[in-house]
């Protein structure tokens, strides 16, 4: 799935830092020499590289990768300039739907001039799902905008003062919110997460921003939810499925802005500085930047 372009930025890159790197599958001459595998999903046969000791996803998330062999490590490419992408991109979401702008840009199609009432930032309660890397920013960034933000992470941990409810509370917190952001990662437990039930635990004329991964989302319980009312509109980065089929029925819904997937790409640089810090703590005995725990899925 790569390209040349990156392929000769990261060969320059590996050649500054003194270390080798071969490109594509095809020119593994010897596959015990390869002890690190970048790729977005590893081959079917990665039991051929009987010394691999870590494989990093060129992406931040890990959902495309199937277990590893026993032993491999797996890490995910972490980036300031994803997050910040990220960031970017969800925090204009959040003030288009604050700023009723899904009905606008529909109305703008149509030529209405017709205004809507809009509630003050503090009336508007955001609610963000994952409050990791890139979603702990998110509610730092929005809570200094004057929305009241409350967060959302499995083990509930305090944030900078932001609420943050637990895995066990999500009730409380759905119903506590009016703009939903989903940024978890895609796990077993988040597969599917965001389901007819889910939705109705959601106020009346609730607000969603999706940048988390796709298959978080029922595409027909959004629907529901959008007919009774239950949401309001959605801007959706990630979709179920990806790509979205040119005939599906989201993209002409005027209660819906679908970009895709573009929140954040992964610079070809940092992706290859990435790996390169990944050796370099591998081969010194540290932690691994950006770690998956294999238990958890993240
Ligand atoms: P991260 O640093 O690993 O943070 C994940 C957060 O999700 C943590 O707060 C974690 O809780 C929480 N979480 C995980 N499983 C959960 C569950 N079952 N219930 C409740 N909370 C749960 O990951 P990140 O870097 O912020 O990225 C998160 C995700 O954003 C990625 O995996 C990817 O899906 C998405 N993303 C999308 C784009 C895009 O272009 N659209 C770009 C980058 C990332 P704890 O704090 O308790 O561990």
């Amino acid at each position: 799935m790569s390209t040349q372009e990156r392929a000769e930025v990261w060969q320059k890159l590996f050649a500054d830092a003194d270390e080798e790197i071969v490109i594509g599958e095809a020119a593994v001459v010897d596959h015990d020499a390869i002890t690190h595998l970048a790729c977005w999903k590893p081959p079917a046969d990665i039991g051929r590289y009987r010394n691999l000791r870590v494989v990093i996803s060129v992406g931040a998330g890990v959902d495309q990768v199937p277990p590893l062999p026993e032993g491999v490590n797996l890490s995910r490419t972490l980036s300031p300039r994803i997050d910040q992408m990220v960031c970017e991109w969800v925090v204009m979401s959040a003030l288009m739907l604050h700023r009723n702008m899904v009905t606008y840009i529909d109305q703008a199609s149509r030529g209405i001039w017709k205004p809507h009432a809009n509630l003050m930032t503090r009336e508007t309660r955001i609610g963000v799902m994952g409050m990791g890397r890139v979603g702990l920013p998110v509610a730092r960034c929005l809570k200094n905008m004057g929305f009241h933000v409350s967060g959302f992470s499995r083990s509930g941990r305090p944030n900078d003062g932001i609420t943050t409810y637990g895995a066990r509370d999500m009730d409380v917190f759905l119903a506590d919110t009016n703009l939903l952001i989903c940024l978890l990662p895609l796990t077993d437990d988040t597969r599917g997460l965001m389901s007819d039930a889910f939705f109705n635990k959601l106020p009346m004329g609730s607000r969603l921003v999706h940048a988390g991964r796709g298959a978080q989302i029922d595409m027909t319980a959004l629907r529901s939810a959008l007919d009774q009312g239950r949401i309001e509109s959605a801007m959706l980065d990630v979709t179920n499925p990806e790509p979205l089929p040119e005939n599906h029925w989201a993209w002409a819904d005027p209660r819906i802005i679908i970009t895709p997937h573009i929140a954040s790409v992964t610079d070809y640089e940092d992706g290859a500085r990435h790996v390169l810090e990944v050796i370099d703590a591998d081969r010194n005995g540290r932690i691994i930047p950006g770690l998956v725990d294999s238990t958890l899925g993240y």
